[in-house]
């Protein structure tokens, strides 16, 4: 199986607008591998798309993809949600005769939910559908769905309303984790996964020299899981290999910084299985 991580910035990418932070000018200077786009995942076996921050336009075609023929949808927040519009490319008004192909969306149950709630998006996606550029399937409860080879299977997260995603062919499974496992604990009845992709968590102490980064009564650390946490959640993981994803600019962490945190996690954690930060584009193929 062959996933492609589109972007692997989070809510904030990097460079981030208006900062000048460390990062940020590093990111401006350099590039890839040190800017992060938003959070999305591509499936090149089944031409599946993981949600669509708003830069996913750019991201698509710098990567080379030419077909989106699924999506599905984490949640509704904007950093995943705000890019639907790319669909719309599926389509223009010069082809003649229509020749439309659309892409299927799928919609698990709380996203589709709170769509009718949040951003106008329960609008804007039937909009997108009126045009015949996606075709929208609500998934029930516990519903999985194939794609070509792979099937998916959405699994709802601690926090009630976002999904991680368990993809699978006769070869592989792979578990995409792409936001918000505060309070989350890696279920007991998980298969044996080759490759686990979640957030990194808040950088809540600096991970280099152990000192205090976020107030301990700061409101974010009662949303919002910690790197911390996630190690916790990690070493209850059954898997042979874990990447971290949707990393923050405000974490302060350059990619050069990410690599020597993997290494001393090696050192530090051994009992772990192998961790390391994702970047934007990165080519995740697995046998
Ligand atoms: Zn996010």
């Amino acid at each position: 199986m062959k996933i492609e991580l589109l972007g692997s910035g989070g809510a904030t990418l990097t460079p981030r607008p208006f900062s000048t932070s460390r990062v940020s000018v590093e990111a401006r200077e350099k590039g890839a591998p040190y800017s992060r786009m938003g959070p999305a995942y591509f499936v090149h076996d089944a031409a599946l798309l993981i949600d669509t921050p708003e830069e996913i336009g750019p991201m698509l075609t710098w990567a080379g993809i030419q077909r989106v023929e699924a999506a599905v949808y984490s949640h509704w927040h904007p950093d995943h949600t705000s890019g639907l519009r790319v669909f719309e490319a599926n389509y223009t008004f010069w082809d003649w005769p229509p020749h439309p192909m659309p892409t299927r969306v799928y919609l698990p149950p709380q996203v589709a939910a709170d769509c009718r709630q949040w951003l106008g998006l329960e609008k804007r996606l039937a909009y997108l559908e009126s045009r015949n550029v996606i075709q929208i399937t609500r998934l029930a409860n516990d519903e999985a769905f194939q794609v070509g080879s792979i099937q998916v299977q959405p699994l709802l997260l601690a926090v009630g309303y976002v999904y991680a995603f368990l993809i699978q062919d006769d070869a592989t499974k792979v578990l995409i984790i792409p936001d918000e496992t505060f309070g989350w604990h890696p279920p007991d009845d998980l298969p044996a996964l080759d490759v686990v992709i979640m957030p990194a968590g808040l950088f809540a102490f600096d991970p280099f020299n152990g000192e205090r980064l976020i107030p301990a009564a700061h409101p974010v650390l009662q949303s919002e899981a910690t790197f911390r946490q996630t190690l916790q959640m990690v070493a209850a993981l059954p898997a042979k290999e874990v990447i971290l994803s949707h990393l923050e600019e405000p974490n302060g962490l350059s990619y050069d910084d990410y690599l020597r945190l993997a290494e001393q996690l090696a050192g530090t954690h051994p009992d772990l299985p192998p961790i390391t930060f994702a970047y934007d584009h990165q080519i995740i193929d697995t046998p």
